[in-house]
């Protein structure tokens, strides 16, 4: 949660933004870190064409929306991708929570030009692009299902998996080995890491990973870098330092190289 205990890591809920080397923005899921976003894209107003994709219609992944300032202008357009059958799924999520009594300004009352045609495919060799990159949804092991990307440029591979429980088996979720298959060699992962250990004693279920689990799927799969992702709301930043060193005491245990960090609100990665 947002406040002084966390500062430095912050604690808006899931919004990434990704910038081709063109410059085409795809936007992945709209947490309440999304107000910020839009209000950079304003200022920065070099792009008025945005897609987003969505992993799920968890609360956390959809709340930022009705504060997104571009969704407001006419001169803007909205892609929405996500897995399949995106054309009516994402538009009933948007639209639904916009409903009063929740929200006094409906989602048909926006001004942007918005488009819900686009139904991203899962099958390996399909994808959906937004300018040069390639964007491919894969199913995720959740309560309620849902879908990570990984998203390709010129050889680089990024894959984003924000709720994920590995080896859990919530209905229709991957097994864990798909996992190490579809993030195999990824230039960088983010990835679920909710929970310690003793956490997971009690919120087993709950549909996210422990650190050691998500450390050990990116060692096995090769990954380069390995973002922390979904930090737990009661996680203060000197908690979630502690973490990343046992993360990285686990790594270094294991000879790996892998380079393993806590994602923090407005961090900028290079690929
Ligand atoms: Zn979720
Ligand atoms: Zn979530």
């Amino acid at each position: 949660m947002p406040g002084v205990s966390t500062n430095f890591y912050g604690g808006n809920t899931t919004c990434l933004e990704i910038i081709s080397a063109k410059g085409e923005v795809a936007i992945i899921d709209a947490g309440s870190g999304l107000n910020n976003l839009g209000k950079d894209l304003l200022a920065e107003g070099t792009t008025k064409s945005i897609r987003f994709f969505f992993t799920h219609a968890h609360w956390d992944h959809l709340l930022g929306f009705p504060f997104f300032r571009p969704a407001y202008r006419k001169d803007y357009t909205l892609t929405f991708c996500s897995g399949p059958h995106a054309q009516s799924v994402i538009r009933s999520y948007l639209s639904h929570q916009m409903q009063a009594p929740y929200f006094p300004v409906e989602l048909e009352a926006l001004s942007a030009r918005m488009i819900f045609d686009c139904d991203n495919p899962h099958h390996e060799d399909r994808f959906c692009a937004c300018g040069d990159l390639q964007v491919k949804a894969f199913p995720v092991d959740h309560p309620n299902g849902g879908f990570g990307y990984r998203v390709m440029e010129d050889g680089r591979m990024f894959a984003f998996a924000p709720d994920n429980e590995i080896g859990y088996g919530h209905p229709d979720g991957p097994e864990r080995s798909e996992f190490v298959n579809l993030f195999k060699d990824a230039d960088l992962l983010i990835h679920d890491a909710q929970y310690t250990d003793d956490d997971y004693k009690t919120t087993r279920g709950w549909g996210h990973s422990t650190f050691s689990a998500t450390v050990d799927l990116a060692m096995e799969a090769g990954v380069r870098r390995l973002g922390l992702f979904h930090h737990d709301p009661d996680r203060s930043d000197a908690d979630l330092d502690k973490q990343v060193a046992f993360c990285r005491d686990r790594i270094s245990a294991a000879r790996s190289g892998l380079d393993c960090f806590a994602v923090r609100e407005g961090m900028e990665l290079e690929l």
